[in-house]
């Protein structure tokens, strides 16, 4: 949880606080896989794991390859419900023992913590990401998170070993104060990281909707205070449990937003596929409207509605593109259609990140890229905004093309390319626009299958101290990608 003690609020902050109403909410989780092996959840909940599986499970307990000490397990009731009836969601809070089978990848894939010069924040871009909570009402099981909400250890640049921590509102707001005024007085340049103005914070975790309003008001408020102009929620709440954007969530906004009205708001919210929200017919048939349009669930369709009504909060939609969950263009298709209509913007898919036991989870890079260039025909434009990112060590990095056929007279094409272009690195973008162009490798699942096969480098992708470094550990240990 967020440790605000020490905080103090400034008389505008402490008014709008004073105003917040803070219910507790009844999300009826199933915390960890015991309650299933005891079979002491509802009656109702008894058929959700197999015998067998459970079996398999209860044997890898204490092992290695104890699901669980990877990833702990949890869901709500609500995800329960839709996910009963949908093999796309069990998979995705249902854990399974192929997880552990590799348990090839690293506790922090993308040496987030290369960038964290304060407890709980990550500082990369004009963008600050801060953890305030390592927990969501559910688990996914393919989170790349994992080794923040099981509470791993994690090595920083400096060799040493710790659990990541959460932000702190003091320590947090302290560093933006500091870091802006270096900026504005070395003219408009960090003079030492080269980075701008710190203007946009993303409260994530874990999930900041499982804190109370008055948490997350704090929140807003002491960015707010620091004069950060946009402020984002990552959230997958509203597939868990919609019923959390009530009217005192939005009332709590609609306060910020009175007080604070040069601030923006960005909901960036986590749908993986359209079971998560869109209502089926008992023959597992989207359900239409009389239009023809696909029915939203009540709950979920609610929570939309209350966020777009406020007119002043983006809603803007991102996923990774997993094994067995989305990998399927009809799916993707219904869901970034169904999203744009009631004002979602579709943002970014995300190939899996090489967390530990990625394996299980990632789809190859082409076959990502594929299904998501499948799923956007038969669109419209404004329904197919999103693109294909992968997270390199070096920054937000979109597969901007597979192609099929050789490029005649360049050896390394025979079987097509892939082009990355760089979206976003470290301080103010230098490389954006900057592409690397390689032989396909259909298998391919991260960088390094593409490592002896670059045809093309501008970006710099294979050309990058970290990567060299890490392929040298893992191949010294026999775990390279
Ligand atoms: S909601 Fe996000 S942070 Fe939470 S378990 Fe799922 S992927 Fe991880």
């Amino acid at each position: 949880m967020t440790n605000a003690n020490n905080y103090v609020p400034s008389a505008r902050a402490q008014a709008f606080l004073d105003t917040v109403e803070s219910p507790k909410y009844e999300r009826h989780n199933v915390n960890g896989l015991k309650p299933f092996l005891d079979e002491r959840v509802p009656e109702d909940m008894r058929g959700f794991y197999s015998q067998d599986e459970l079996t398999a499970l209860r044997d890898l307990k204490g092992t290695e390859r104890d699901v669980e000490a990877r990833m702990p397990v949890k869901v709500t009731r609500h995800y329960f419900d839709m996910a009963r009836h949908s093999a796309p969601l069990r998979r995705l809070v249902k854990a399974s023992p192929d997880e552990t089978v590799s348990l090839a990848g690293a506790e922090d894939p993308g040496y987030q913590m290369d960038y964290s010069p304060v407890e709980g924040l990550i500082h990369k871009y004009e963008i600050g990401l801060l953890y305030v909570t390592s927990t969501c009402s559910a688990h996914c099981r393919f989170c790349y998170r994992e080794e923040l909400i099981g509470r791993k250890e994690v090595e920083r640049q400096d060799g040493t070993v710790a659990k990541k921590g959460l932000a702190r509102i003091e320590d947090i707001t302290a560093y933006i104060r500091e870091h802006n005024r270096l900026v504005e007085n070395n003219g408009g340049l960090h003079p030492e990281s080269g980075r701008e103005r710190l203007r946009e914070i993303l409260l994530s975790g874990g999930d900041p909707m499982v804190l109370p309003n008055i948490k997350l008001a704090e929140w807003l408020s002491a960015l707010a205070e620091v004069d950060i102009e946009s402020i984002r929620i990552g959230t997958k709440e509203m597939a868990f449990f919609p019923d959390r954007f009530d009217g005192t969530f939005l009332a709590m906004l609609e306060q910020f937003h009175a007080t604070y009205p040069d601030v923006g708001l960005r909901m960036m919210v986590h749908f993986n596929h359209p079971d998560e929200f869109l209502v089926k017919d008992a023959d597992g048939r989207y359900a239409e409207n009389p239009n023809g349009s696909l029915k939203w669930n009540d709950s979920a369709k609610r929570a939309m509605d209350g966020l777009n009504a406020l007119g002043w909060v983006s809603v803007e939609n991102q996923s990774p593109i997993i094994r067995d969950i989305n990998d399927d263009p009809d799916a993707m298709r219904i869901m970034q259609r169904a999203l744009k209509r009631v004002g979602a913007e579709n943002h970014y898919f995300f190939c899996g990140r090489d967390i530990v036991a990625h394996e299980a989870f990632n789809v190859p890079i082409e076959t990502a890229w594929h299904t998501l260039n499948e799923s956007q025909k038969g669109l419209s434009g404004v329904e197919t905004r999103a693109r294909l990112s992968i997270t390199h060590y070096k920054g937000k990095t979109e597969v901007a093309a597979v192609t099929n056929g050789p490029i005649p007279g360049v050896p390394g094409t025979e079987n097509g390319v892939v082009i990355f272009k760089i979206l976003r690195n470290a301080a103010s973008a230098p490389d954006r626009g900057k592409v690397c162009i390689v032989g396909r490798n259909p298998e391919a699942i991260w960088f390094g299958g593409y490592a002896d096969r670059v045809i093309y480098d501008e970006a710099g992708l294979f050309d990058y101290a970290r990567v060299q470094a890490a392929r040298v550990a893992a191949e010294a240990v026999g775990t390279a990608p």
